[in-house]
C-alpha cells in the first residue's frame, strides 16, 4: 500500500479522504489556497503545502504546482476528490508522467466519458439504453432544428461538455428552438469552452437514478447498487438516498448490468457513477420504469456516503486498494444492501430567495450527535447519523468555492426510520451567521410527497407552496420565547441585594416594560406587566394582538415557554447582534429585539442604490442608461458560486448609471447601478 498520498482538493471531501487514509496508516499531504490557510482539511492531513491564491484557477486547478508539492513531499499517489481536477484527463496523464499514481480511472476513460455526446455514441455501441435524441458531430443549426422537430417537444438542449447542472435549455416548441440553441451555445462556450450541444427528448417528471460502479486493474467490474437523486433544484442534487424507493430486484439487476457494460466499454478502473434518467408512468408503478443513460461521472460522487451506509463498505478504501493494483475486495454476489440511507446537502444559501448562495461566518455551528466519516454498519452502532464536513464553528464560507457546508447522512432499518432520523438530525443542526437551507430541507423531508416517495426531479417545484416561506414557530411563540429568555437571563444575574433586582418591581406598584421587535422586517411592540404575585403578563400589539400570563422554566432540554395554552420547548437561543435565533424541535426562526434608543436617529436611507447581494461576476445587464424600469423588472444577471442570479428593480425608476461591465468581478455589497427614483 502507498505510504503517503497527496489530496488535491479541499473541504469535506479532502477531510473524507484523509480519514480513510489515516485509518489505513497512510500519510496524507494537503494542498491549500490563501483562503484555506488553517482550514479543517489542512489540519486533517499530516503535512500541507500552500499552492496559491484563493480563486481555484490560482490554486486547486494549478496542477503543475500540485505535482511539485507531491514530488517535494514524497507522495506516491494523488487523490483528486470531486470537482476541480478530478475529471481532467490531462491531469491524470501528468500524474503518470511525473511517476505518481492518479487515484481514479485511466485518462482514456475520463476522456471517453468527458463529453456527453461522444460518451453516448460509445454507449449506443455497447447496447446501453439512451434517451431518444441526437448526439452527432454535425452542429449545423438547421440540422439541429430538424433533429429536435423529429424528437418532439419538449426537447432538451445540453452542452456536450457541460456539468454541474449548467448548460441546459428546455425547449417547449419548435418556434423557440433557434433562440434557445443560441443561448445554450453562448453559455456553453463561456462555461466549458466548447459550444457543441446534443439534443434529448425532455423526459417528463423523470427520476434520477444512478449506479455506483467499481472496476479494478484485473478486469473485474461490479456495481454497488443505486442511489436516487431525484430531489433537485436547478438540476442540482439536494437529497440523495439508497436504495431507490420502489426499485425492484429485476430492474436493479438490469440497471446494474447496463452500468457495468458502460464501464467495461471504456475499460473503467476505480469508482465511477453511471447516471440514468428514469421514466415512470406513475409513482406506484415501478414496473413501468424505463431507464436511459445520461452520463458517467468518472470520480467519487458527493453522495457516495449513502452507498457506504447501505453496503457497510468504505469506498475510499476501495479506491486506494484498486489504485494500488489490488483486486476488488468483494465479488458481485458478496455485495448486500442493508437498510436505507439518506443524505441531505446542507448549503449556505437562501431557498426563499431562489437559492441565492450565502457567504459569511459560521458564528454558531451546532451539530447533532453524529460520527464523522464513519463508514461501516451505521445501523449496527448507537449512532446512525454521520456528518461529513470541512468546516468548524468560526470558519467562513467564502465566495471562492461552492456553497456546501456539510453533508448529513442518516441510516435506518427502513426508509421511514431513516426519514425520522434525518428530521431529528436537521432539528439539531443549528447554524447562525449565514443563511442555510436547513429549514427548507426539513420541509422537504416532512412533505407528504417525499415521505410517500413520490419522487421526480420536479418535486421541489411541484410542492413549492408548502416548501418555501414556511414559518414553523410563528410570531407569538417567537415573541414569548425571546421575552422569556431575557427575563430568565436577568433572573440568573439577580442577586439577593434588593437594589440589584431587575424584575421591574417598584415599591410604588405595578411596573411596565416595552419591547420593540422586528419580525420579517416588520416593526412591532409588546408590553410586559409585572403582576403582584411575581408573575408577568405579556401583551403583543398590532395585528396579531394577544395578551396573557407568560410562564417559563428551564431544564436540560432548554427553556419551556408558556404563553397561552401549551408550553413550548426552545432548545437554544443564540444572539447575533440584536437578532435572536430560536431553535425548537419543530423548526427555527429569528426575531430582532430593538433597543429603541440605538435606533432613534436612523432614517430610512433607501434611495436608488442597487448592490450586489454577494461577491461574484456580472454576467449581463438587461437595461441601459436612460431606460425606464418598473419595480420587479430584471436589471442585471450575476453569477456566483455555480449559479446565476437576477437582480431586479426594487421600485420604479430610470437607470442613471451602470457601474460595472459584463465580466467584471464585484465585491459583496458593491453598487452595481444607480436608479433615479
Ligand atoms: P455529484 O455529481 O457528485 O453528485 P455535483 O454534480 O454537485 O455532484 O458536482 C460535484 C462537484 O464537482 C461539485 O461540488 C462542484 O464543485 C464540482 N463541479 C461539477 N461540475 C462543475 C462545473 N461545471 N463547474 C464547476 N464545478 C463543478
Ligand atoms: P450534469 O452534467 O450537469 O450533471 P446531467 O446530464 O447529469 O448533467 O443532467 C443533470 C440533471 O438534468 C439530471 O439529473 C436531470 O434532473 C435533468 N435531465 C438531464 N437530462 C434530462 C432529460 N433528457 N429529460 C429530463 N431531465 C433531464
Ligand atoms: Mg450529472
Amino acid at each position: 500500500m502507498f505510504k503517503k498520498i497527496l489530496i488535491a482538493n479541499r473541504g469535506e471531501i479532502a477531510c473524507r479522504v484523509a480519514a480513510t487514509a489515516r485509518r489505513m496508516g497512510i500519510q496524507t499531504v494537503a494542498v491549500y489556497s490563501d483562503a484555506d490557510a488553517g482550514a479543517k482539511h489542512v489540519l486533517a492531513c499530516d503535512e500541507a503545502v500552500h499552492v496559491g491564491g484563493s480563486a481555484p484557477k490560482d490554486s486547486y486547478l494549478r496542477w503543475e504546482r500540485i505535482l511539485q508539492a507531491a514530488k517535494a513531499t514524497g507522495a506516491e499517489a494523488v487523490h483528486p476528490g470531486y470537482g476541480f481536477l478530478s475529471e481532467n484527463e490531462d491531469f491524470a496523464k501528468a500524474c503518470a508522467a511525473a511517476g505518481l499514481v492518479f487515484i481514479g480511472p485511466p485518462a482514456s476513460a475520463i476522456l471517453a466519458m468527458g463529453l456527453k455526446a461522444e460518451s453516448k455514441r460509445l454507449m449506443e455501441a455497447a447496447g446501453v439504453p439512451l434517451v431518444p435524441g441526437y448526439h452527432g458531430a454535425n452542429q449545423d443549426p438547421a440540422l439541429l432544428q430538424r433533429e429536435a422537430d423529429r424528437i418532439g417537444y419538449p426537447a432538451l438542449i445540453k452542452a456536450s461538455a457541460g456539468g454541474g447542472g449548467k448548460g441546459m435549455r428546455v425547449v417547449e416548441k419548435s418556434e423557440d428552438f433557434a433562440a434557445a440553441l443560441a443561448s445554450c451555445q453562448r453559455e456553453a462556450i463561456n462555461s466549458f469552452g466548447s459550444d457543441a450541444v446534443l439534443i434529448e427528448k425532455y423526459v417528463q417528471r423523470p427520476r434520477h437514478i444512478e449506479i455506483q460502479v467499481f472496476g479494478d486493474t484485473h478486469g473485474q467490474c461490479v456495481y454497488l447498487f443505486e442511489r436516487d437523486c431525484s430531489v433537485q433544484r436547478r438540476h442540482q442534487k439536494v437529497l440523495e438516498e439508497a436504495p431507490a424507493p420502489g426499485m425492484t430486484d429485476a430492474l436493479r439487476a438490469q440497471m446494474g448490468a447496463a452500468a457495468v457494460a458502460a464501464a467495461k466499454a471504456v475499460n473503467y478502473v476505480g469508482a465511477g457513477t453511471v447516471e440514468f434518467i428514469v421514466e415512470q408512468a406513475a409513482y406506484d408503478q415501478p414496473e413501468s420504469m424505463k431507464f436511459f443513460f445520461m452520463e458517467m461521472n468518472t470520480r467519487l460522487q458527493v453522495e457516495h456516503p449513502v452507498t457506504e451506509a447501505i453496503t457497510g463498505l468504505d469506498l475510499v478504501e476501495w479506491q486506494l486498494r484498486v489504485a494500488n493494483g489490488e483486486p476488488l475486495p468483494l465479488r458481485q454476489d458478496q455485495l448486500r444492501i442493508q437498510g436505507h440511507a439518506i443524505e441531505a446537502r446542507i448549503c449556505a444559501e437562501n431557498p426563499d430567495n431562489n437559492f441565492l448562495p450565502a457567504t459569511g461566518t459560521l458564528q454558531v455551528y451546532r451539530k447533532p450527535q453524529a460520527s464523522s466519516f464513519q463508514l461501516a454498519n451505521m445501523s449496527g452502532t448507537s449512532v446512525a447519523v454521520r456528518i461529513d464536513d470541512g468546516v468548524r464553528q468560526g470558519d467562513t464560507i467564502s465566495p471562492f468555492y461552492d456553497s456546501m457546508v456539510a453533508k448529513l447522512i442518516v441510516h435506518g432499518d427502513t426508509r421511514e426510520q431513516a426519514l425520522a432520523r434525518l428530521d431529528t438530525a436537521l432539528a439539531q443542526t443549528h447554524i447562525v451567521g449565514l443563511n442555510t437551507n436547513v429549514q427548507f430541507l426539513r420541509h422537504v423531508v416532512r412533505s407528504s410527497a417525499f415521505a410517500n416517495a413520490q419522487l421526480d426531479t420536479a418535486l421541489i417545484q411541484r410542492e413549492a407552496a408548502t416548501l418555501f416561506k414556511q414559518e414553523t414557530v410563528g410570531l407569538p411563540a417567537a415573541v414569548a420565547a425571546v421575552v422569556a429568555h431575557t427575563l430568565h437571563a436577568e433572573k440568573s444575574l439577580q442577586g439577593t441585594d434588593p437594589f440589584s433586582r431587575r424584575d421591574g418591581w417598584q415599591s410604588h406598584g405595578l411596573a411596565q416594560r416595552r419591547f420593540e421587535f422586528l419580525w420579517q422586517d416588520q416593526p412591532l411592540s409588546a408590553r410586559l406587566n409585572y403582576l403582584h404575585d411575581g408573575a408577568v403578563s405579556l401583551s403583543l400589539e398590532g395585528e396579531d394582538a394577544a395578551s396573557g400570563v407568560l410562564g417559563f422554566t428551564a431544564d436540560g432540554a432548554g427553556l419551556w415557554v408558556q404563553w397561552g395554552s401549551t408550553p413550548r420547548l426552545f432548545s437554544q437561543l443564540d444572539w447575533q447582534g440584536e437578532t435572536a435565533h430560536l431553535f425548537t424541535p419543530q423548526g427555527a426562526t429569528r426575531i430582532t429585539v430593538l433597543d429603541p434608543l440605538a435606533h432613534a436617529g436612523e432614517a430610512a436611507q433607501e434611495g436608488g442604490r442597487l448592490t450586489a447581494p454577494m461577491p461574484g461576476k456580472v454576467v449581463s445587464f438587461a437595461v441601459k442608461v436612460g431606460d425606464r424600469v418598473l419595480a420587479g423588472q430584471p436589471l442585471a444577471v450575476m453569477e456566483a458560486m455555480k449559479m446565476e442570479h437576477t437582480i431586479s428593480a426594487p421600485k420604479d425608476g430610470v437607470v442613471a448609471e451602470l457601474l460595472y461591465a459584463p465580466g467584471d468581478q464585484v465585491a459583496d455589497g458593491a453598487e452595481l447601478l444607480k436608479l433615479a427614483v
